[in-house]
């Protein structure tokens, strides 16, 4: 449960094309996560392949992917403690219907197949994915801010 631990979270095409960018943003802004990097992609089917590699006996599979490659994806690494499990939780269930109202899913979707985000499920599917979508050079450093990253205070 380190303050530096980092989830991947991605807003899907269908999260960007509604304009959810910002409302997603905001619930892990607000709920006090740190954002350490950010972007706009249009990934090669390769990279979602190896993203989903553990889905791809799936039958859904197919679909998944062509549904990814639909439009621009916000990629994001969100840092700060329990990081992994908390954003699972901002997220919601995999299939909206069975999501919370109050959570990302459970304000904005119904549709499984288009369930506008993304979120690692362990910290070492984290870290795979971390490593995937971004450089080291993309991810940023607070470490010589001025102050103190408040939520993090002992
Ligand atoms: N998915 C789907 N049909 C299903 C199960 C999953 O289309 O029956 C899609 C859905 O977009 C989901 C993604 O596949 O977000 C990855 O599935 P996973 O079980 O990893 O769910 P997640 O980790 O995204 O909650
Ligand atoms: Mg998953």
């Amino acid at each position: 449960m380190s303050t530096s631990e980092r989830t991947f979270i991605a807003i899907k095409p269908d999260g960007v094309q509604r304009g959810l960018i910002g409302p997603i943003i905001s619930r892990f802004e607000q709920r006090g996560f740190k954002l350490v990097a950010i972007k706009l992609v249009t990934p090669p089917r390769e990279l979602l392949e190896k993203h989903y590699a553990d889905l791809s006996d799936k039958p859904f599979f197919p679909g998944l992917v062509s549904y990814m490659l639909s439009g621009p994806i916000c990629a994001m690494i969100w840092e700060g403690r329990d990081v992994v499990k908390t954003g699972r939780a901002i997220l919601g269930a995999t299939n909206p219907l069975a999501s919370a109202p109050g959570t990302i899913r459970g304000d904005y979707a119904i549709d499984v197949g288009r369930n506008v985000c993304h979120g690692s499920d362990s910290i070492e599917s984290a870290q795979k994915e971390i490593a995937l979508w971004f450089k080291e050079e993309e991810i940023v450093s607070y470490k010589h801010s001025q102050f103190d990253w408040i939520y993090e205070k002992p």
